[in-house]
């Protein structure tokens, strides 16, 4: 069978490309010499058409190497800027990138299908285009798992080995990632044009966002404000989430945050095991720019080049009040960054909901500042002390006795937290507790040792297990011990991520 006569997808639809002409370069995906599909994700193919997830492989490792696409695919590397660190890079884009086009899912969602690791683009800037399995697959699995954990994320629909190598510090088997994606226009998608001085096209891009994400911004006087309030909502929504289950981006750079709120981009990203808000992973982090408890106020320093973008089509001819404007919406970052925060912590600690308002109470704010200070200070395992919480509310407080071994100071938190919970019947309490705190989350030594038996061995299968834990992170699989135990200290402390290019 022809892969590329074949009808893999509902029909593709090409609104960037239609709408935004300038802002993308055309071009095919590189040939790549014997695809192998490694992984296909089912679940996901099932949610973009009806007969998605029924794909022999065989079809499906030539249309997700790029070898072969279906005839109404066009692929399109997109032009965007970005800080890198803080510095502003005038042009970044797709360097190894290539979106097929956007479908329409089961919902009516519409969602980006774009090819990573496909070849190069006009965007590489000397790269060599390329994605290697071990990052390929990572990314995979993280996306997988932020999805499970309830967290807007982009995903991964296949990845395919190439069977050709990729050259970093070593020879490394090469692989294309298929991701999807609500869209892939990031805050620096805007700086791209702005940086240009080109205002109209900031305005046709801001038009398209309001389309595609945020319509009722356009029923608004001031969409253009509008659309920033969103935004802000949304990334300081993401931000609290990730934080909530103890994740580090990484990378936060303005082209690795979405204006759609999904997370973008998992390279050296990794999840906090003893609760620190120091915690930096990232081997090119040296600054700890983008350690765990600075990315709220990294999200509001790229939103704010994001504002800035926004300034020349916000309608004043006084460039001082539509500054005023912008940051009057910026400065509700960091509130709405605590409510949520807060909002979800108070969930966590399986606190009763309150009638009519979502807000924490100030006793309840206390014993959730008082909780992650237990947390740093006996530098408890972050996933491992909220289970063992649901725990003792189930009457068992010798699991968390043997993280927080002050028995006094233990005894003194969770008599507070009883007052607070307020009478609810405590099963019930710990069971909202385990449908809110994960068992499973991808532990870097488990990520590590996974991604290396693939790259190394060509054995999928400890990527396999990992993935159907993470999968379902909630409910505990006694098969499963040793994916809910953290690494060694000594592991944690050495360990390094890589930005997995
Ligand atoms: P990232 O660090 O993955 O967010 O990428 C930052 C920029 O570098 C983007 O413009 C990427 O397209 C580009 N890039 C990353 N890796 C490669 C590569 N192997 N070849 C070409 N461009 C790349
Ligand atoms: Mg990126």
């Amino acid at each position: 069978m022809n892969a590329s006569s074949i009808k893999f997808l509902p029909n593709f639809e090409h609104t960037f490309a239609d709408e935004l002409p300038g802002f993308f370069a055309s071009l095919e995906p590189t040939q790549v010499p014997k695809p192998l599909l490694l992984q296909f994700n089912t679940a996901l193919a099932k949610e973009l058409g009806p007969d998605c997830d029924k794909l022999p492989p065989h079809i499906a490792e030539q249309l997700f190497s790029g070898n072969a696409l279906p005839p109404d695919a066009q692929p399109i590397a997109q032009a965007y800027a970005g800080h890198q660190f803080g510095n502003f890079v005038p042009q970044l884009g797709d360097g190894r990138a290539l979106l097929l086009g956007e479908v329409l899912d089961q919902h009516g969602q519409r969602r980006d299908i774009a090819l990573k690791g496909s070849g190069v683009t006009p965007f590489s800037r000397g790269g060599d285009g390329k994605a290697a399995v071990g990052p390929v697959l990572r990314e995979y699995l993280i996306g997988e798992a932020m999805h499970a954990l309830g967290i807007p994320t982009t995903r991964a629909l296949a990845a395919v080995a190439t069977g050709e190598s990729v050259i970093r510090e070593r020879q490394l088997p090469g692989a294309i990632l298929t991701r999807v994606a609500s869209s892939h226009i990031r805050v620096g998608t805007f700086q791209y044009f702005a940086a240009r001085g080109q205002v109209n096209s900031v305005r046709d891009l801001a038009d398209y966002v309001i389309q595609r994400h945020y319509p009722e911004a356009s029923e608004v006087p001031h969409c253009y404000l509008a659309l920033l309030k969103m935004v802000v909502e949304k990334q300081a929504n993401l931000i609290a989430r990730w934080m909530l289950v103890g994740f580090i981006h990484g990378v936060m750079n303005t082209d690795n945050m979405t204006v759609s709120g999904e997370t973008i981009d998992y390279g050296p990203c990794a999840f906090m095991e003893a609760y620190d808000p120091n915690s930096v992973f990232s081997s090119i982090d040296h600054a700890g720019r983008y350690a765990y408890g600075n990315q709220p106020s990294i999200a509001l320093w790229n939103l704010s080049r994001f504002a800035e973008t926004l300034l020349p089509i916000l309608g004043h001819e006084d460039s001082e009040k539509a500054v005023s404007e912008a940051s009057e919406i910026l400065d509700t970052f960091l509130p709405t960054f605590q409510t949520q925060w807060y909002d979800g912590a108070r969930k966590k600690l399986g606190l009763p909901r309150h009638q009519n308002a979502n807000n924490t109470s100030e006793a309840e704010r206390n014993l959730i500042d008082d909780w992650f200070e237990l947390l740093t200070r006996h530098e408890v395992d972050y996933t491992l002390g909220w289970r063992y919480l649901a725990d003792a509310a189930d009457g068992n407080t010798c699991n968390l006795g043997s993280l927080i071994t002050n028995r006094t100071e233990l005894d003194l938190f969770l008599a507070r937290w009883n007052e607070l919970l307020n009478g609810v019947p405590t099963s019930e309490v710990a069971r909202e507790m385990r449908a809110t705190n994960p068992i499973y989350i991808p532990r870097n030594h488990l990520v590590e040792e996974a991604l290396t038996a693939a790259s190394d061995e060509g054995d999928l299968s400890p990527f396999e297990k990992l993935l159907q834990a993470v999968s379902h992170p909630f409910s505990e699989d006694v098969k499963l011990g040793r994916f809910a135990l953290p690494a060694s200290t000594q592991f944690t402390a050495n360990y390094r991520t890589f930005c997995g290019t």
